[in-house]
């Protein structure tokens, strides 16, 4: 299964990055996780776009969502669905809707929008959501395809609910908004400290950083300033940046 890091930023873009957004591209169909400014490069990668295509809303601050206002240069095959947390029918449908840009009927393809509960799910695949410790109610996700497990938490705080759904999985994608010895209690988010405990209590086999806040992350050489140190801790570390594949 590849994985590709389309946008790596939390808040905003810069030079270094694009708000966040991920492709994983499995056997079946593909999986898109978040939809900040990075999802703009989703074309570059999607080479049989008949291939289903599911995306997966972690909450609707604008980095996540904001990139859905693009959707309409997008000239998919098939029908993209678009999974959240209840109450993403209603949200979704206000912001992507006029006055403030093409609303989902308009677009080229089928959007179908589907609300899920915590719980387990199944899906052409099986997924697992719960809520993560946010400003705003935000899901994390443990998704097993092709028999592998991918868990995608951003944004949170540490709980146990991300080591619940990071149990034994092949790759933790989680955040890395703050810097070491960084909280904010009000609005929580991980330092790369931890993210490394959370993946080693979890005993997940890789762990990829994304979603580096853009105003405290400044360039990619900031970005790898902790890795050294943190790679003593946990080896099969993985700090992210825009364009970035990896295969597990
Ligand atoms: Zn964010
Ligand atoms: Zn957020």
């Amino acid at each position: 299964m590849k994985i590709v890091f389309l946008g790596t930023n939390g808040w905003y873009d810069t030079p270094t990055g694009n708000t966040i957004c991920t492709l994983l591209e499995t056997n079946d169909f593909y999986l898109v996780l978040d939809a900040g400014n990075g999802i703009y490069k989703l074309e570059e990668y999607l080479d049989n776009s008949k291939k289903p295509i599911y995306l997966f809303l972690s909450h609707f601050h604008l980095d996540h969502i904001e990139g859905l206002h693009i959707l309409n240069k997008f000239s998919f095959d098939n029908t993209l669905h678009i999974y959240g947390q209840p109450g993403t029918r209603k949200i979704l449908n206000n912001i992507i809707n006029q006055p403030y840009t093409v609303s989902f009927p308009g677009l080229p393809f089928e959007v179908h929008l589907h609300e899920i509960e915590t719980g387990i799910h199944h899906l052409p695949f099986r997924v697992e959501c719960k809520f993560l410790p946010h400003a705003s109610p935000c899901f994390g996700y443990r998704f097993e395809i092709d028999e592998k497990v991918i868990t995608y938490c951003t944004d949170t705080g540490p709980h146990k609910n991300v080591e619940e759904l990071a149990r034994n999985s092949n790759l933790l994608i989680t955040e890395c908004s703050l810097k070491i010895g960084e909280s904010y209690p009000g609005w929580p988010h991980l330092n790369p400290f931890d993210a490394v405990k959370i993946a080693i209590k979890a005993k997940a086999k890789t762990l990829a950083l994304t979603h580096f806040d853009a105003n405290i992350y400044r360039s990619i050489e900031e970005r790898l300033e902790s890795k050294e140190s943190m790679k003593k801790l946990f080896e099969n570390l993985i700090y992210a940046h825009d364009g970035m594949e990896i295969v597990i």
